[in-house]
């Protein structure tokens, strides 16, 4: 190899490395609001897990906090980046929802004396045999080491439908819009700055996640979220997105896949397929509708995992129907 391949071959290694601690990661994204990006990808051990974004907002009072990350390591990383910003205390931790990537870090959060929010649907989530299942197909993936020290930390306080934070000049209100990505997601929206930490309700570029939530009524939620208007949608995984239009088209592609997964899957269901076939088929039926969802971030290992739980939601509504 002449030297010139030589570097043509390096190159993509030298373009992407991992953060090697959440910091490098760090953006600032509106005054006194900044943000750590975890990569596009699922959790693996090169990646160390950071594949969500968590977020923080300075304010003259103290610092609130949006998601934790998806270990204890990762979530003291996240303490670290923020004094690194800041000697102010940490005050707040939202938590979006309690899916490991967002909560997993809590207690790094909780240690430094932030009050962990979370909705109360997490506590039900915590006793569930669903979360000690998580937990262990999570130490399987890490291993021990990068694992170290995570534990499942319940909130201090839950927020079922709206409540208001105001500290240092600023406003921080927290919403349960309705039952979408999980039955128990928050957004915190700054009305006066039109910022809205939207958690996992809307996705820039990826699929969204349709395996513990809502498919009907996370439509619904899309539709408040287009009523507050924000400037700046700050998502828990992917990019942050800025300007109306931008968001609005976002917003859309989000809604327009989740339409778009359940006629499919409604039809088939109507033609007597089994929860096997569709899932075999959903690939090639939504590329029929639209061609472009090939492009979208983990379209084809997604796609048929949602529709299969779609396909058991399609069931309850249409016997609800029926009744
Ligand atoms: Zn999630």
């Amino acid at each position: 190899m002449n030297r010139f391949a030589v570097l043509l071959f390096l190159l993509p290694l030298l373009v992407f490395s991992y953060p090697k601690h959440v910091k490098e990661a760090l953006r600032e994204l509106a005054p006194g609001v900044f943000g750590v990006f975890g990569t596009y990808e699922q959790v693996s051990r090169k990646n160390r897990g950071f594949i969500s974004n968590a977020y923080f907002v300075i304010t003259k009072e103290g610092v609130f906090v949006v998601d934790a990350l998806s270990t204890y390591r990762l979530g003291k990383e996240l303490v670290e980046t923020i004094r690194f910003k800041t000697k102010l205390p940490i005050r707040y931790a939202l938590i979006t929802h309690y899916h490991t990537d967002h909560f997993y870090g809590a207690g790094a959060l909780k240690e430094v004396g932030a009050l962990l929010i979370a909705h109360p649907w997490s506590e039900d989530y915590l006793t569930s045999d669903a979360s000690k299942r998580m937990y262990e197909a999570r130490l399987g993936l890490l291993g021990h080491k990068l694992m170290r020290g995570t534990r499942l930390v319940a909130p201090d306080m839950t927020v079922a439908s709206l409540v208001t934070i105001r500290m240092g000049g600023e406003v921080f209100e927290v919403h349960h819009l309705c039952k979408a990505h999980t039955d128990g997601d928050l957004v915190v929206w700054m009305p006066r700055r039109k910022i809205l930490f939207a958690g996992d309700l809307v996705f820039g570029g990826r699929v969204p996640f349709l395996g513990s939530g809502n498919s009907r009524t996370w439509l619904l939620c899309l539709e408040r979220i287009r009523e507050m208007s924000p400037e700046i949608l700050l998502p828990g995984h992917g990019e942050p997105l800025y300007g109306k239009e931008h968001i609005m088209r976002q917003i859309s592609w989000t809604g327009n896949y989740i339409r778009d997964l359940r006629s499919v899957v409604r039809r088939l269901y109507e033609e007597g397929y089994s929860v096997e076939e569709v899932r075999k088929r959903a690939n090639d039926e939504m590329l029929k509708i639209n061609p472009e969802y090939a492009q979208l971030s983990v379209f084809f290992e997604v796609n048929p995992v949602n529709a299969y739980y779609v396909y058991f939601e399609i069931e309850r509504e249409l016997l609800e129907e029926q009744r």
